[in-house]
């Protein structure tokens, strides 16, 4: 066992960096954190410093040439998000309505997501049930916040909340949230007397839910002084709101805002008297766009905007190309954790939990066939496969169908197997793979339902003809009827199905919450010069860091190197473990 030396939370000194073809590489903030020699798992996640100063890799990636560069990256250039993947969204309205379909698939039992404005859009949300369990108080009388005169227990009226009195309730909805969080908790307790936010304002805009209200209480513990708003009109528990109203935050932010209400939230958050913002959080890139628009005297503060959404972060790289990005921005996206997290392991879950929630189907001997086999297609083969089900997949790329083939699965082609197949899911971030044609040829009862990108992967739209009957016979469930009787069902309309019909688990966004954390404090205490007016990617040290900080919930220990085995892998003892374009 290596010795442990104290916990040091302050920035260590640049260094020498080294640098590596397409990446900058710096030596973040975490740096002094992260190079910890600790002994075992529980060392490793400690927040303390090598006192030798020996050189660290850990960096701080900039995709180079914006968006498009991430697939040099590794891992991140894969999967959902690298930005010029993407349908280019342009600015404004057009921006908005791409975030409030990303919201939709990830948080919404009932949104008919269409190209629609966003009034006819939002007013097809019927409810907001990402998480368990979500207290409404339908008896809430109907006059509107920003009417109500409310206080806190400490005589505050800092905040703008449905019900404060509804504070115990969600005090305890946080609690339940902190127990798959422990990664947040134990930064709050390692940074104890040590505070790396000190001094941070942080004007925050994200989902306001349980497990943010853990984020949002962890950045105050660190140091951090928080005004927070809701991206979405419908996502905010308002009891959560109003514990942390009582806790002290100030808050802006009540489930069934209005378009105006919203964006009066974001300005209360942004323009107060006496306090002006240093740091951003954003998800969705409103707060951001908001600030640009009507303060951007305010960026001459900004220290560095954090950003955790696919359409904020493309919005950053769209700054960045035009040479509008004035200050250091963070894409929480694309790290390794978050990628990984949510698309193999939450998938794999979700897959199993969307399917029973709506179709209370047994998976024992079906026959079920998965449209590509890449970190979603994966997941869902290996939870459908655990279950008994007879799996095939389809791939257009031979190593993932190789893979396929390793793992057992038999490759074919969708048009072999769709009149046998009980269960017809795609994977593939593609559009029109299952087509109007293959929707002819399924047998009675066969289930079809989307796992990949957007409502594109099935065509839909070829089945709103007149000779096809629709019938809702759930919510999120509709039976298309042909001529002969035939019954296929639709599930989600063909959105992702797990993110509209079931929950996403708490561990999750723990990752995701404690990787924010992390680019906040790397980006807050940065050396002036670290990071330019760029979008970068998180050092890998700090995903590494993210990883080990989860481990302790599995009693999880880590090998260390020998000083041997480091020198003949041409490794830090300390990390990174990896090179920037490992694929894990
Ligand atoms: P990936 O690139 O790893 O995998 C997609 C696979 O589909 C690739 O192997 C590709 O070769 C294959 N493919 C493409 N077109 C095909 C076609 N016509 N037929 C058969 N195979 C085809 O991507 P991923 O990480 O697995 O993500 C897939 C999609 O899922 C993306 O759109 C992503 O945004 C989305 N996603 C969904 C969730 C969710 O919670 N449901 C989570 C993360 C990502």
């Amino acid at each position: 066992m290596t010795e442990r030396r104290s916990p040091r939370l302050c920035p260590r000194p640049l260094g020498a960096a080294s640098t590596r073809r397409g990446v900058t590489a710096l030596y973040p903030y975490f740096a002094s954190v992260f190079a910890c020699g600790g002994g075992g798992g529980a060392g490793r996640s400690e927040l303390c410093v090598a006192a030798s100063g020996a050189p660290f890799a850990a960096v701080a990636v900039r995709l180079e040439g914006g968006g498009g560069g991430g697939s040099a990256a590794g891992p991140a250039g894969r999967g959902m998000s690298m930005p010029d993947a993407m349908p280019l969204p342009g600015v404004g309205e057009e921006l908005k309505q791409a975030k409030e379909i990303e919201d939709a698939e990830k948080y919404s039992f009932m949104a008919t997501v269409t190209k629609a404005p966003k009034k006819v859009f939002l007013s097809s949300f019927l409810s907001f049930l990402p998480l368990a369990a979500s207290y409404t108080d339908s008896s809430d009388d109907e006059v509107s916040p920003r009417e109500k005169q409310q206080t806190n227990s400490k005589g505050s009226s800092n905040f703008c909340v449905k019900n404060i009195k509804q504070a115990e309730f969600g005090r305890r909805e946080i609690e339940i949230a902190e127990q798959d969080m422990s990664a947040l908790i134990s930064l709050r307790k390692r940074a104890q007397g040590e505070k790396p936010l000190a001094g941070a304002k942080i004007v925050g805009c994200t989902h306001i839910t349980a497990q943010t209200a853990v984020l949002i209480e962890t950045l105050c513990a660190l140091g951090a002084q928080c005004r927070w708003s809701a991206c979405n009109i419908y996502s905010t528990q308002n009891e959560v709101a109003a514990a942390l109203a009582e806790a002290g935050v100030a808050v802006f932010a009540w489930k069934g805002e209005s378009e105006d209400d919203f964006w009066w939230c974001i300005d209360r958050c942004v323009n107060m008297d006496g306090w002006q913002a240093n740091m951003i959080l954003d998800d969705g890139g409103d707060l951001t766009h908001w600030v640009y628009k009507k303060y951007p005297n305010v960026f001459k503060k900004i220290r560095g905007i954090v950003e955790e959404s696919v359409t904020g972060v493309h919005r950053l790289y769209q700054l960045s190309k035009a040479g509008k990005l004035c200050v250091p921005a963070m894409n929480v996206n694309d790290s390794v954790t978050k990628q990984k997290f949510d698309n193999l392991y939450c998938c794999r879950e979700s897959i199993l939990d969307g399917l029973k929630r709506t179709t209370d189907v047994m998976f024992g001997g079906k026959q079920v066939v998965v449209c590509g086999y890449g970190e979603v297609g994966k997941g869902c083969c290996a939870a459908l496969k655990a279950l008994g089900a007879i799996v095939y997949i389809t791939e257009i790329d031979p190593i993932c169908a190789l893979q396929a083939c390793m793992d057992g699965f038999r490759v074919v082609k969708l048009n072999e197997v769709i009149r046998q197949v009980d269960v017809v899911i795609t994977c593939t971030g593609n559009k029109n793979v299952v087509t109007r044609e293959h929707l002819d040829r399924m047998k009675n009862s066969c289930i079809v339902c989307n796992m990949g990108h957007s409502n594109t992967e099935i065509d839909v739209t070829s089945l709103r003809t007149p000779e096809l009957t629709w019938e809702r016979v759930r919510s999120q469930v509709d039976h298309v009827i042909w001529p002969d009787g035939k019954r296929v069902v639709l599930l989600a309309e063909g959105r992702l199905l797990n993110l509209s019909c079931s929950t996403v688990p708490t561990f999750v966004l723990s990752i995701t919450a404690t990787t924010q954390a992390l680019a906040l404090i790397e980006l807050y205490n940065a050396p002036e010069g670290r990071y330019k007016q760029d979008v970068y990617l998180l050092p890998k040290k700090m995903d590494e860091y993210v990883a080990s900080l989860h481990l302790p919930s599995f009693d999880a220990h880590l090998t260390e190197l020998t000083d041997d085995q480091a020198k003949y892998l041409g490794l830090n003892k300390n990390g990174p473990f990896k090179p920037n374009y490992y694929r894990y």
